[in-house]
């Protein structure tokens, strides 16, 4: 039973087929340059090797088109025919107050997806772009939209209101949404199993830095308080997004600069975070690099980011009072001993040691890694966004 994930973006479409019988992927992808010069596809179906398919391709129709045709190839495909699509799971980032789970994709859910349009304008169109163009071409294949944001739609008001007049949550829902649900969902999910316990009865702060990155509390198994908000801009410092600052200075900066919306935008989203301060990179592997040759500003920036995800523990636990496990996903999460190290260090007063030795050796994979049985259990849990995705596609059809 072939589950076809997809995810697009303005210009690309990262797919994976993924077996539901076993859970194992046959074949990803990522179509890049879409609608630009030089647009391809790096295609790989596991235990082949990966080919490269350079081919104009003007929209995310075409791009499908190509994929499909990658994934039935007679040489580098996965499968014989489209009819081994069982179905396909769409992830789709803003939800809105609508859509609090998964859902079947029908005619009423596209208008509902529409009219998101406005509160994610960057990332529903070519969400819903990647949608049409699969009901064209797959007219049969019954379809799942996930949401980035639905996790978190169990935060209570106290938490998602903002201290703003109230009249503009009820003319425009501007309230604090959430994103990376789908990831906090599953890692939490997957700590509960490693440590042996009912996630219902348990509560869990997840870190999930990546390039984007936001902190989740949750208790028996529902978001409680996540650090992003309205937009995926609230919250921690990232790569390249400012996370929380005083609002003050976006009219102080535009007035100072000249600035327009467009450009005072562009500053807080792609010029900021750890790139900003650094002057340097977003990556952190070269941060990492240049902070342990000497670089300060890259030092400086490692510092701010690392603080930033301590003080949403910090207010996390706080919320949660029990906390039972902190665990810490994606490709920063994941791959990084010193970002992990950094924002443990000094949480001893709420029973979170790191065992530096063990949190060394971790790299990608699932580990514990705190000190003893009497502290905070710390996790290192890689997501699986598509997993979980492919999942809830399968159950939603089955019914
Ligand atoms: P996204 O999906 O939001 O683009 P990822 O979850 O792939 O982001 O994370 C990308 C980030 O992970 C980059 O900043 C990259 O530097 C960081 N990263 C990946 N591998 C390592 C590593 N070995 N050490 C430190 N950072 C890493």
């Amino acid at each position: 039973m072939n589950v076809l994930v997809i995810n697009c973006g303005s210009s690309s479409l990262k797919y994976q087929l993924i077996d539901m019988t076993n859970e194992e992927v046959r074949a990803k992808g990522l179509a890049e340059r879409i609608g630009i010069e030089g647009s391809r596809i790096k295609h790989t179906t596991i235990g082949k090797e990966q080919v490269i398919i350079e081919e104009p391709m003007k929209d995310h129709k075409k791009a499908l088109e190509l994929v499909l045709k990658a994934l039935v190839d007679e040489n580098y495909g996965a499968i014989k025919s489209m009819d081994d699509i069982y179905a396909v799971g769409h992830r789709v980032v803003h939800g809105g107050e609508e859509f609090a789970s998964s859902t079947i994709i029908d005619d009423k859910v596209m208008e509902a997806l529409n009219a998101c349009i406005e509160l994610a304008p960057l990332h529903n169109p070519p969400n819903i772009m990647g949608i049409e163009a699969c009901k064209e071409l797959m007219p049969n294949t019954p379809m799942v939209a996930v949401f980035d944001t639905a996790f978190h739609q169990t935060i209570p008001p106290e938490n998602y209101m903002y201290p703003l007049p109230y009249e503009y949550y009820d003319k425009y829902k501007i309230r604090k949404y959430g994103f990376h649900g789908t990831s906090h969902k599953y890692v939490s999910l997957r700590a509960a199993e490693i440590l042996g316990k009912p996630i219902e009865e348990i509560n869990i702060i997840t870190c999930h830095l990546g390039n984007g990155a936001s902190v989740c509390a949750i208790q028996g198994g529902k978001s409680i308080d996540t650090s992003m908000g309205f937009t995926p801009l609230e919250g921690l410092a990232m790569g390249t997004r400012c996370g929380d600052i005083d609002p003050a200075i976006i009219p102080f900066l535009m007035e100072k600069e000249g600035l327009s919306f467009d450009e005072i935008n562009n500053v807080l989203n792609k010029k900021s975070g750890v790139l900003g301060i650094s002057g340097l990179s977003s990556d952190f592997r070269d941060l990492e690099e240049a902070a342990e040759n000497g670089n300060e500003r890259a030092l400086l920036a490692l510092k701010v980011f690392c603080n930033r995800v301590k003080e949403y523990i910090g207010a996390y636990s706080a919320l949660l009072c029990n906390v039972d496990a902190v665990v810490f996903t994606a490709g920063i999460g994941e791959n990084s001993p010193t970002v992990r190290y950094h924002i443990c260090e000094g949480l001893d007063c709420i029973n979170i040691k790191l065992d530096p030795e063990l949190n060394s050796k971790v790299r990608g994979e699932e580990a514990i890694v705190s000190k003893d049985l009497t502290s905070v259990p710390v996790l290192v849990v890689p997501t699986n966004e598509e997993l979980m995705i492919a999942r809830d596609t399968v159950e939603l059809v089955k019914k």
